[in-house]
């Protein structure tokens, strides 16, 4: 029987969507435990993880040093709900990496620190419309369940049941890339916008980086209208660079949104920015944001550790040459393009080079990349579960393997297109 006509007390047998692996029509993967690059589903058989925790986990599963802080920190109370050393601790080595930013404040999640940043940005410019980029992710809440309407910049209608249209309008849905809209939008209704939030390197659509001149635009065109420019990095932040891909193409954000890998694998969200900005959250000021877990003992020895390995590794170097292994043996393929940035990559089952924008990922061959992914998992490759979604490398990983998974790659991809 398969395991999802099995009686599950869990909603569509999982707790997050994409895990039920329904995009590509398998069975979810069931993990049984995780060590370095592998995880190990209940029969024993052994994976090479490209999902990597969605990208949490920058050191691969259960990370010695890692396991030892989680560890140290739970012996000594998992919980306090107060304030203690690692949370300041946590947020200065933020601010180390980022010279602008002043203030941090640490939430549970990536959704959380973008529904603050976008609120941060309404407090400030006492404006409601907030501009996202189709294919671009920023977690679950109402306002960021939009797509776009037809004819491009149009107001936004909910994507998902229980949004209310009222908070589905005041979300305005461009095209990502796409400059033009940007100034025209601006032109048009620029003492209206709150916010611009967007993914600097996309990756919730595959791996879409930014146009040279698109962030550029961002930044130029939010600075003349007086609205907040926010980059959401909870995926790329301590990724593509230390200085995530705000420092790679030197445009900075009045705010920033981080998350993944800062908790060390634990859940985490951040935002971040100048003190003018962020000392308007309370208790220093009016804007109201709070969280029971929110900073605790755990997740921050995590994300202190992991931060610090980093640093001492350089992991970004090593990421950068564990990539060009790839590189080496993808970029040349025929019938799919192959997209990396940092410690992110995807393949598009699709011609005629790196898509720019949603409506050019969405013509990829979507069965085909199905087809891929099976054939992958039952040869002990675990991609993602979607051609939407990035693949993302580790420095648990080594040369070695990712030569023979490229290779084994290659070969599948030719046969996946037959
Ligand atoms: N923003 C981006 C760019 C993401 O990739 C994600 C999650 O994948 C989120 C926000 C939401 O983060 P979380 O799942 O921690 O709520």
């Amino acid at each position: 029987m398969r395991r999802d006509q099995v009686q599950s007390y869990l909603v569509g047998g999982v707790n997050s969507p994409v895990r039920a692996f329904r995009a590509v029509d398998e069975e979810p993967l069931v993990v049984a435990r995780a060590e370095g690059p592998f995880v190990y589903d209940e029969e024993g058989r052994r994976y090479l993880d490209f999902i990597g925790g969605w990208g949490a986990l920058i050191l691969g599963h259960a990370h010695p040093a890692v396991v030892e802080a989680v560890e140290n920190a739970a012996s000594r109370g998992i919980c306090f709900g107060l304030s203690h050393p690692g949370e300041e601790e946590l947020a200065e080595r933020i601010a180390a990496a980022f010279p602008w930013i002043d203030r941090v404040r640490l939430v549970n999640s990536g959704t959380e620190a973008c529904m603050t940043a976008v609120r941060l940005a309404r407090a400030v410019t006492g404006r409601t419309l907030c501009v996202k980029f189709e294919g671009c992710y920023h977690g679950h809440a109402d306002g960021f369940l939009v797509k776009m309407g037809s004819g491009g910049a149009t107001l936004g209608l909910p994507s998902s049941q229980g949004v209310p249209s009222e908070i589905a309008g005041t979300t305005v849905v461009l095209p990502y890339n796409d400059e033009g809209m940007v100034r025209r939008l601006f032109a048009e209704q620029g003492e209206e916008i709150a916010a611009v939030i967007v993914e600097p390197v996309a990756g919730n659509m595959g791996v879409v980086p930014p146009r040279p001149g698109f962030l550029e635009t961002l930044r130029e065109e939010t600075r003349r209208w007086g609205a907040l420019l926010i980059f959401d990095e909870v995926m790329t932040g301590f990724r593509v660079s230390r200085d995530g891909a705000a420092g790679r193409f030197g445009v900075w954000p009045d705010l920033l949104c981080l998350g993944k890998i800062i908790g060390g694998g634990l859940p985490i969200g951040a935002v971040a920015g100048p003190a003018e900005i962020m000392d308007l959250l309370s208790p220093a000021g009016p804007v109201y944001q709070a969280g029971t877990f929110a900073g605790g003992p755990v997740v921050c020895a995590a994300g202190n550790v992991t931060l610090r390995v980093c640093d001492e590794e350089d992991v970004w170097a090593l990421l950068e040459r564990l990539g060009r292994v790839l590189d080496r043996h993808l970029s040349s393929l025929e019938g799919v393009s192959y997209v990396r940035c940092g410690g992110m990559w995807s393949l598009f089952f699709l011609e005629g080079g790196a898509p720019l924008d949603f409506q050019e990922v969405q013509r990829q061959d979507s069965a085909a990349f199905a087809r891929f992914h099976a054939v992958l998992r039952s040869r002990g490759i675990l991609a993602p579960p979607s051609a939407y979604e990035a693949w993302f490398l580790n420095t648990a990983m080594d040369e070695a393997l990712l030569e023979e998974a490229a290779r084994t790659i290659r070969e599948e991809v030719e046969e996946a297109r037959r």
